[in-house]
């Protein structure tokens, strides 16, 4: 395959038509083009096709730039709407139309409807016939006149046309199978092959990196930069995206929308990563990588032909090895927001306790996939009571009366120490298992309960530590007394 890195300044764009949500394909798409832009110091564009104007929305348009600025996927220049550029599209129509490139065809819709419909029924693919254009001077000048409505369709060209795919290598397709297709519909508006061709001629694009859905249009949009006299531009069509059952990735398997996972917990690095293995590796095993190591590592000899699989799995696994790896400091700035949602604190509490909270969060995350579950766990170091957790209590505080006697020895032995510190707190602990000549597991379990009412939590040492002294101590009373007077 060509080698990877460009001769001139690169130029990608991201294309989406504004007709839905931004759906993790397109996010891809727009993830692949903006790391090419960003390793070979190019620009990346971004072009809103809202040339379709019954579907397309200014919900959709917002959905697609709220999408990309959660993942950081910041664009070059100003946004092109694709719609702004029509009379562009109808000039370069008219162009090819002068050079011959191009004709008018006159032939009424409902005629190429019935000529369609009895191809069909002869099992046979309808291809416009150009001889049902060609008509005299004479015939065209009083049509003219007439003021009767035309299409331009291009007039494709003997042979074949061929290009070198970055991702498929050479694909040829021969002429002969492309129709004369429509460049500009009777009521003047462009048709998608024209409109792109003419967006990216005008905006200098020198590699179009899109869904291999677009490779049949592919022929028919190199015909037309070459009919305009305008430099051909790469092409790398980079895999579907299917669901863990090889079909089509669709809502069947879960959320496709990108702001989806943004309100599930997802961190945009983690989907960030993710999303561009989603078709490319690196060709070792390196799987978790910043944004900063994917630039450093793409390169379009890794994309793959094949269909790529979205793995909610894998999603959450990588999720979760980007939040053991944040530095500290981004996590709680990311996290703070969170917790104020949350209600257990507000951001500027967090900001004055900012050392004790990043304790908070080194804890936390170690158990945790999304940013959600860490503030599903966090409640025992914010709130003043804890809920105990009901097969917690029926584990743990089976014998009442005798785990209110340890629970209360355990509260004055903490109480007696001088330093708050896990070391002085694990030494007296044991000290009190031994005296009374239990496992040492004996006296954490129900503490742990006492503290969290749950079963599982951060090492104990660590809890009481960031619980604090007073409400730790607090809170192995009230559970003694809770233990002893039970409602
Ligand atoms: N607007 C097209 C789409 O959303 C993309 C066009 C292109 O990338 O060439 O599928």
């Amino acid at each position: 395959m060509t080698s990877a890195s460009p001769a001139s300044r690169p130029r990608v764009r991201f294309a989406p038509s504004p007709t839905g949500f931004l759906h993790v394909g397109g996010a891809r798409t727009a993830l692949f083009n903006w790391l090419y832009a960003k390793k070979y110091d190019g620009d990346f564009l971004l072009r809103i096709e809202d040339t379709d104007r019954q579907r397309s929305t200014e919900d959709s348009t917002r959905a697609i730039f709220d999408g990309l600025a959660w993942l950081g996927l910041t664009w070059d220049e100003e946004v092109v709407y694709q719609g702004a550029n029509v009379a562009q599209h109808y000039a370069d129509a008219h162009r090819l139309l002068e050079t011959g490139a191009a004709y008018r065809d006159f032939t009424p819709p409902s005629v190429i409807e019935t000529l369609r419909a009895e191809a069909e029924a002869k099992g046979e693919g309808f291809r416009f016939d150009r001889s049902l254009a060609a008509y005299s001077e004479s015939e065209l000048a009083a049509k003219l006149a007439a003021g009767e409505p035309y299409a331009i369709r291009f007039r494709v060209p003997e042979g074949h046309t061929e290009w070198i795919d970055l991702v498929h290598g050479r694909i040829a397709f021969p002429n002969k199978d492309i129709e004369d297709f429509v460049i500009l519909r009777s009521d003047g508006t462009p048709v998608y092959n024209l409109a792109v061709v003419s967006d990216d001629i005008a905006a200098r694009v020198t590699l179009v990196m899109r869904g291999d859905d677009h490779i049949s249009n592919t022929p028919k949009q190199i015909l037309l930069y070459r009919a305009l006299g305008a430099h051909v531009p790469e092409f790398a069509h980079v895999p579907m995206i299917h669901g863990t059952d090889g079909k089509k990735l669709s809502k069947r398997h879960g959320a496709t929308a990108v702001g989806d996972y943004q309100h599930q917990g997802m961190l945009p690095q983690a989907m960030l990563n993710f999303l561009a293995l989603l078709g490319w590796s690196t060709g070792d095993d390196t799987e978790v990588m910043t944004l900063d190591e994917l630039v450093a590592r793409f390169d379009t000899r890794g994309l793959h032909a094949k269909a790529a699989i979205f793995d909610t799995k894998k999603l959450e696994w990588m999720n979760g090895q980007h939040l053991a790896r944040l530095p500290i400091a981004e996590l709680a700035t990311l996290m703070a927001p969170l917790f104020e949602r949350a209600g257990l604190a507000t951001v500027a509490d967090l900001t004055a306790r900012h050392e004790w909270f990043c304790g908070v969060l080194e804890l936390l995350r170690i158990r945790a996939r999304l940013t959600d579950e860490i503030v599903a766990q966090a409640g025992p170091f914010f709130t003043d009571a804890v809920e105990y957790d009901a097969d917690a209590v029926a584990k743990q505080w089976r014998d009442a009366a005798a785990t209110a006697d340890v629970l209360e020895a355990t509260h004055d032995a903490l109480a007696a120490l001088a330093t708050w510190e896990p070391a002085a707190m694990e030494e007296a602990l044991r000290q009190l298992a031994e005296q009374r000549g239990i496992s040492g597991g004996k006296v954490f379990q129900p503490l742990r309960v006492a503290l969290t009412g749950l079963t599982v939590s951060p090492g104990i040492f660590d809890v009481l530590l960031y619980v604090g002294r007073e409400r730790s101590l607090a809170r192995i009373l009230a559970a003694v007394g809770y233990l002893r007077s039970p409602a």
